[in-house]
């Protein structure tokens, strides 16, 4: 099958093919998700329930954002999920998106701040440059020197949505099954059978490298959640907070009644597995820090819970959403910033394990780029 969907005998096709996604993180459940709508039989592989066990989009906040500095195919990527989003709250019949904004903390003569602003506006998205003053008029009691914010820019939600794709998935007729011991481009071996398949998708985030040989490095990030209560109604209105240099962001989530904050920059190498997910007090600290530098009457906020997550990283930051020669569709690398694109990547792997014409060019995101091998780039927050 190739081209996109559109003859009667593509769309036999599809509503023929069965193919296996293994990992039910977002990239695999929105995959699923969208082999679904397209009318394939799905089975999706993960030894635990979707939203909960060890993986990276196990959480109660992920900062969403349209700002990628220059980066004007990020940009409209980010803008295209957007409208996805939108699209999921319908079909889940709940919000998942809360529009706070996003804040950019700005140093002076920030170039990256500029320049997010300066692409968004240039192609009619909300955005504007706040003074401090200005800042403080609008979420009283915050102190920045100056902020670029994002107005498409808010919170998802991670535990709300991947419960309620589960049972929207469920309810559609994919089939679950449990961990994958082994697996190729056609088949997936697991404890009761060797299953044979259409396609196969790997989207098995910091466990790809159990399957194929990828080049992404997994990093340990610490999390800090203070307690917001304090903040009152203010705390539904602030948007997610964050610093390009230091590397730190905040999440609020009011659903909770706390601010998350953390490192964006690549953390130590680690791994889920075996990991005690112990904070160290000096990142503890240095999170305090942050949150009291801009929301003071936090400064003494009671840490609620402290928590380990891991990001699969590339080099280049740009994820990798490719099929090798034999067939295997991969999504992986998503480098601590993919939850937001998550409708979109799950529409690009379905559409290349259908061997559809992918609706966005993904030669960037190829898994033999020269840019895997290169330089670390530090990617702003
Ligand atoms: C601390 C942190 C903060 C982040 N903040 C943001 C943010 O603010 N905004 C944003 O856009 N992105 C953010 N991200 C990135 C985003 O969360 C990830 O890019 C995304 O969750 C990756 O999803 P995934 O499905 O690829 O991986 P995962 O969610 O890790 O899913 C992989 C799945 O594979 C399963 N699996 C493993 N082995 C097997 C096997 N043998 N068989 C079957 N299944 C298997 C696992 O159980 C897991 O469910 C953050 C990530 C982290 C860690």
């Amino acid at each position: 099958m190739t081209g996109v969907a559109g003859t009667a005998a593509q769309l036999h096709a599809i509503r023929q093919a069965h193919v296996a996604v293994v990992g039910g993180g977002i990239m695999g459940a929105m995959t699923a998700a969208h082999l679904i709508e397209l009318g394939t039989e799905v089975t999706l592989y993960d030894p635990h329930r979707l939203g909960s066990g060890p993986g990276a989009s196990v959480d109660t906040g992920r900062s969403f954002r349209v700002h990628y500095g220059k980066d004007r195919t990020l940009v409209s990527h980010a803008v295209r999920s957007f409208r996805l989003w939108k699209a999921w709250e319908q079909k889940l019949g709940r919000p998942l998106l809360h529009a706070t904004g996003k804040m950019l903390l700005e140093e002076p003569g920030d170039r990256h701040a500029f320049e997010s602003w300066q692409t968004m506006r240039k192609i009619g998205l909300p955005a504007d440059r706040l003074s401090g003053g200005m800042v403080a008029q609008e979420w009283p009691g915050f102190k920045a020197g100056a902020a670029t914010v994002d107005r498409l820019g808010g919170v998802l939600e991670p535990h709300v949505i991947l419960d309620a794709l589960h049972v929207w998935l469920k309810s559609r007729g994919v089939h679950f099954r449990g961990e994958a011991m082994d697996l190729d481009a056609r088949s997936v071996e697991d404890e009761q059978a060797r299953l044979h398949f259409d396609a196969v998708v790997l989207t098995a985030g910091a466990w790809t490298r159990r399957f194929i040989e990828a080049p992404v490095e997994v990093t340990r990030q610490e999390l800090v959640y203070f307690d917001a209560a304090a903040l009152g109604d203010r705390l539904n209105r602030l948007p997610v907070f964050s610093h390009m240099e230091s590397g730190f962001y905040a999440i609020p989530t009011a659903g909770d009644g706390r601010i998350k904050v953390a490192n964006h920059h690549p953390g130590p190498v680690g791994h889920p597995d075996g990991d005690d997910r112990k904070v160290t007090p000096a990142f503890e600290q240095a999170a305090r820090q942050f949150l009291g530098a801009h929301l003071p009457e936090l400064s003494e906020a009671e840490v609620v819970r402290r928590h380990v997550c891991f990001y699969t990283g590339t080099a280049d930051r740009d994820f990798i959403l490719d099929r090798t020669r034999e067939g295997l569709v991969i999504g992986a690398g998503f480098s601590g910033h993919g939850f937001k694109f998550s409708p979109l990547v799950g529409r690009l792997l379905a559409q290349l394990a259908l061997g559809l014409k992918t609706e966005v060019a993904i030669d960037r995101f190829a898994m033999h780029r020269q840019a895997l091998h290169g330089k670390l780039i530090r990617l702003a927050v």
